[in-house]
């Protein structure tokens, strides 16, 4: 087995220690060396908590993973691009357009890889979702992405600041399923968007893309959570449900699309497959919906949000 290449993990908090740490510790490619964070940790692994004192003191790291929130995670990524090493970026890669941009340019400069990586697309029925779509005219899609804030981001009040995106943080990764499965692209035509009174960014959203695509975000769902993509074509009924991991033709399971498969293990080989052929993979278009959402939806106030 080749031997693996060192890498430093930032941001060590929910995401960090529910996925990336077991999928690097079952990685082929990667071996994680260092962390950094303000406060966060992992047992047995060297931690730092400030960015440059960790580049300047590992030359040996080739790669660093960023698994912080997407406001604070532009500074650490630029540092590290800058220092020569590989860069992998949680979704959604960035709090701007622009500034995803900036990185790619700095990547591209820097001879390195940039990944924004999308973890729903590696969902077990993506592919072969987009397989079956391929050859088929599509007559109306409909996203139901609800779930609840309290559990899946308990406290995390970022997700409510400005940049955090609120309900387009899990919304963002139907869309990243969306643009990945459509033959063709769609663009955003009218959004409502549902902010609480006391946040800045929207509990709930609902989205009309052109191709009679539409989108309905709720964050305040408890209960049965719902992630489903229905979508109808000349030839048939197709419905994704458990967030890309369940594909349903005309009603019926489809064969061989019932396991969960692991996300994150699949994001670490695809970049491992991106370095070794010395290329970049940023795809912004879900991030551009959101964007549009923000530009074009129409604002309503309703009840405030506590944790
Ligand atoms: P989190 O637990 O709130 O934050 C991750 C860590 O980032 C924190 O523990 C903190 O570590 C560091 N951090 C937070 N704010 C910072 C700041 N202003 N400056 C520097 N460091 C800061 O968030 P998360 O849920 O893991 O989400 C992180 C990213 O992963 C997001 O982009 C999210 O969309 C994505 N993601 C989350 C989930 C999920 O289920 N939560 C699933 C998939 C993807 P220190 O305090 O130690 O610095």
């Amino acid at each position: 087995m080749p031997e693996r290449k060192n890498i430093a993990l930032v941001g060590i908090g929910k995401i960090a220690v529910d996925q990336h740490v077991p999928a690097l510790a079952a990685s082929a490619d990667w071996q994680l060396a260092a962390t950094v964070s303000r406060s966060g940790t992992v047992d047995g692994i060297e931690s730092f908590a400030d960015m440059e004192t960790m580049l300047a003191a590992r030359p040996d790291i080739a790669m660093v993973s960023l698994a912080l929130p997407p406001v604070p995670r532009y500074a650490y990524a630029e540092a590290a691009l800058r220092a020569g090493r590989h860069v992998m970026l949680e979704k959604p890669p960035g709090a701007t357009l622009a500034e995803i941009h900036a990185l790619q340019t700095l990547a591209d400069a820097q001879g390195v890889t940039l990944y924004a990586t999308w973890h729903s697309r590696m969902a077990h029925a993506v592919a072969p979702a987009k397989a079956w779509l391929a050859d088929k005219t599509i007559t109306r899609a409909h996203i139901t992405w609800r779930e609840d804030v309290r559990k899946w981001h308990p406290g995390q009040d970022w997700v409510f600041e400005p940049g955090g995106m609120g309900v387009f943080d899990p919304g963002i990764n139907a869309l990243s399923i969306l643009t990945e499965i459509l033959p063709a692209p769609v663009h955003l035509q009218g959004a409502d968007l549902e902010f609480p009174a006391n946040r800045q960014t929207p509990i709930a959203a609902r989205l009309r893309f052109s191709g009679n695509v539409t989108a309905d975000f709720d964050w305040r769902q408890t209960g049965p959570q719902t992630w489903d993509i229905e979508i109808d074509t000349t030839a048939g009924h197709m419905a994704l449900r458990m967030g890309g991991n369940v594909l349903e033709l005309d009603g019926q399971p489809s064969q061989g699309a019932n396991t969960i498969m692991d996300e994150y293990p699949a994001l670490y080989a695809r970049m491992a497959q991106l370095v070794a052929e010395g290329r970049s993979e940023v795809d912004l278009a879900p991030m551009v919906h959101v964007a549009d959402a923000m530009t074009l939806g129409k604002r309503v106030v309703t009840d405030h949000f506590t944790f």
